[in-house]
């Protein structure tokens, strides 16, 4: 899975930006690794690393059955010849979506619990309990966060970025966001677009960096405005803004996070927040692998 990788970066033209004397470029992400994408394969990397190196064979992880890291871990886990067992939220219904009979084809066991027990999922009991019906394995957390995923995604950065002074990236438990902000450089600012309604996410970034004791050169702002009714809740606006954004710059966008933060950073654009001369990096997070499920579930065409 490790390496070699890419991540090309965009520029973007648009007589907005122009006019703005703005300049915006995208990190494809989605386009890291042929198999994992977009941040999940900065998450996941060291965490293989270091189960394989403490001897496991198997790895578990939770996550809903749209989820792009249950996806992506499945893809991870069958490169790195480690066996997957995915925890899934709520009951199975048959045919599997896309998402999770693709993690199925890839060797990922899926086991299914109700929502009440899924609750539990950081319980040192119910942990126990698991280990006891799967035999030992390496647990990588629900969105797959933890310190291990956040050396991985201070990594998402590099020394060609330097040149900008502020960075975009959506939130969702704020692995990403985290990273990206340990790796800053000097002056630079990180904006984060939440995708999840609700002030708690700013504890949740400050708990995160005190936690892992994360320095930066940088500083940061969130926006808790772009959530667009709560995770995995959408809009027309939104929607129209995704297919709007492919046709001016050809580049594909998931409703649940990219879209979110994108449409943010545009109207931030529009409403003179950016100081004329700034140049804007864009953070591709990928997720575009979740399309296929928002289509068969709303009936709603994607780019
Ligand atoms: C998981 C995911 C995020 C959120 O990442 P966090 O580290 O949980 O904040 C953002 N974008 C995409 C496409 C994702 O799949």
């Amino acid at each position: 899975m490790i390496l070699p990788y890419t991540t090309p970066t965009e520029s973007l033209s648009h007589p907005t930006l122009t006019n703005l004397g703005l300049g915006l470029e995208v990190k494809r992400l989605d386009l890291v690794h042929p198999e994992v994408s977009g941040n999940k394969f900065f998450k996941l990397k060291y965490n293989l690393e270091h189960a394989k190196n403490e001897g496991k064979s198997k790895i578990l992880t939770f996550g809903g059955a749209f989820s792009n890291h249950i996806y992506a871990t499945a893809e991870a886990a069958k490169t790195e010849n480690l066996e997957a067992i995915g925890i899934i939220r709520g009951e199975k219904t048959e045919p599997l979506n896309t998402t999770l009979s693709h993690a199925e084809r890839l060797g990922m066991q899926l086991h299914f619990i109700d929502r009440t027990t899924y609750r539990k999922k950081t319980e040192p009991g119910f942990i126990a309990g698991l280990k006891e019906k799967f035999g030992d394995f390496y647990l990588i957390p629900e969105g797959g966060t933890n310190g291990l995923a956040i050396q991985g995604t201070s990594e998402i950065l590099g020394s060609e970025d330097q040149q900008f002074s502020f960075i975009c990236s959506s939130i969702g438990t704020g692995g990403t966001f985290a990273g990206l902000y340990a790796s800053l450089s000097e002056k630079q600012i990180l904006l984060g677009f939440s995708s999840l309604k609700g002030e708690f996410i700013l504890n949740e970034i400050s708990d995160l960096i005190d936690e892992y004791q994360l320095a930066s050169q940088g500083s940061y702002e969130i926006f808790t405005n772009y959530h667009f009714g709560g995770y995995a809740k959408h809009k027309q606006e939104l929607i129209d803004f995704i297919w709007w954004f492919y046709e001016s710059f050809g580049i594909a966008l998931d409703p649940i996070y990219t879209g979110k933060m994108a449409f943010g950073l545009w109207e931030l654009i529009c409403t003179g927040y950016f100081p004329k001369g700034s140049k804007i990096l864009m953070i591709h997070t990928g997720g575009l692998q979740g399309n296929v499920g928002f289509t068969d579930r709303t009936g709603i065409m994607l780019p």
